[in-house]
């Protein structure tokens, strides 16, 4: 016999029993998108590699180590790889932002996907090699009213779902003006001490000084007395900054000023934030996070337009929900509409009707005995049976406590079954 095939590593299926939660959360991210005037844009599951090592950098993560090339082309040579599956959602954006001059459009645009993104990581628990986001990106508001609104809205997201304890976590990271110094700061912090450096980061240290303080290797003492990026703030970002706090103290948000959040990408400017379930700090398990780009449109070709965005962790808070003991949102109740004999005509019939009011519908389709068919929709997690009897007779029977009301009509089910 040959072997079952399973599930690629570090994928997962979602099963029926799982879905309603991944329903309701991503219920909740729509609802927001809408009042929080967001338009739906889709994008491509993949882009070429050059897209994301220009637009993510080089030396993140994303693009050095986890990038899932796909390989459209038989053979080697230039067509054999020049693709790879999204692992974040904002290039591949900004990319359709400027090929559609979008600039032109009245802004700021404001832009939301929920989706699947990949990246070719170790997997473990709450890390995948495809996992869902929900993003929203505003292309051509410099702030910082618009960082706070993001920051709020990802909180409020949270709070949505069921969660509580959320924590938004923020740091600036300046500009073009003043973050030269700010690298040059940790340079000089670090080179002294790069013996003690994990390799990783003593090559970072060359390439991008800042990704050194967000190594989970790097020695407590070193991180203590690392320079803060809050401290080598221009004019220019440090009110910037000042305005989110200001405004975030306003909306009632809770934050926490975290000197190590510079975010894995190299695109970020100023504003970086992320969300926490609070105690969770040190895990990364980041629930979502994201960040001002403001560079990003002009690098990767596109007319200068400040941007800023953030992408939620569907999967990490579907889990934190679970840990939380959220309970999911009931689906609304099933019924279940049953007869006797051949009756399937009218089995239909009555399931269309109260479909068309709405409810939630499973005609039993066997001719069994009524005792098997109550006990099979039972088992399905109906709340109510619609039993058919002779002529147009019909039996509304409550699952879950017994009761039964007979002789009703039609029109009489639906408000009583939603109560
Ligand atoms: P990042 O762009 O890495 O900050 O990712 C944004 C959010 O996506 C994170 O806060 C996580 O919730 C989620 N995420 C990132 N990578 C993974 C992964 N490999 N598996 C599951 N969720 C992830």
């Amino acid at each position: 016999m040959s072997r079952n095939i399973a599930a690629p590593r570090g994928t997962r299926d979602l099963l029926p029993e799982e879905t309603s939660a991944w329903s309701h959360v991503e219920s909740v991210a729509r609802d927001l998108a809408r009042r929080y005037a967001f338009d739906r844009i889709e994008i491509p599951l993949f882009e070429r590699v050059e897209l994301f090592a220009r637009g993510l950098g080089e030396s993140s993560d994303a693009v050095e180590k986890e990038m899932f090339r796909v390989s459209g082309a038989q053979g080697s040579g230039e067509e054999a790889a020049p693709w790879a599956l999204r692992p974040e959602p904002t290039a591949g954006i900004v990319r359709a932002f400027i090929e559609h001059g979008m600039h032109v459009r009245p802004g700021p645009l404001r832009l939301t996907l929920i989706g699947p993104m990949f990246r070719y990581d170790r997997p473990q628990a709450g890390r995948y090699r495809q996992f869902s986001q929900w993003d929203v990106e505003v292309i051509g508001d410099a702030g910082p009213a618009v960082d706070a609104e993001l920051i709020e809205l990802g909180h409020r997201f949270y709070a949505e779902v069921g969660l509580t304890d959320v924590v938004a976590r923020i740091n600036s990271i300046g500009d073009a003006e003043c973050r030269p110094r700010y690298r040059q700061a940790l340079v000089d912090h670090f080179a002294a001490h790069e013996d003690r450096l994990s390799l990783d980061s003593r090559r970072r240290l060359r390439i991008n000084p800042l990704r050194v303080l967000d190594d989970k290797d790097l020695p407590p003492e070193l991180a203590a007395d690392a320079p803060r990026g809050m401290d080598h703030l221009c004019d220019a970002c440090r009110e910037h900054f000042d305005a989110i706090r200001a405004l975030l103290d306003v909306l009632g948000v809770r934050y926490e000023l975290d000197h190590r959040l510079v975010r894995g990408l190299d695109y970020y400017t100023r504003t970086a934030f992320e969300f926490y379930v609070a105690g969770r700090e040190g895990q990364q398990q980041a629930l979502g996070g994201g960040g001002r780009y403001d560079g990003l449109v002009e690098l990767l070709g596109g007319r200068p337009a400040p941007g800023i965005g953030f992408g939620i962790g569907l999967d990490r808070t579907i889990l934190a929900m679970e840990e939380q003991g959220v309970a999911p949102a009931p689906r609304g109740e099933l019924v279940a509409v049953l007869g006797m004999g051949d009756d399937h005509d009218r089995r239909l019939q009555i399931a269309g009707t109260l479909r068309q009011a709405g409810l939630a519908v499973r005609p039993d389709g066997s001719s069994r005995k009524l005792g098997k068919q109550l006990e099979s929709a039972s088992k399905a997690g109906a709340r109510w049976a619609v039993i058919i009897g002779d002529g147009d007779a019909m039996a509304l029977k409550d699952l879950a406590t017994g009761g039964q009301r007979d002789a009703v009509s039609i029109e009489e089910i639906a408000p009583i079954v939603s109560g």
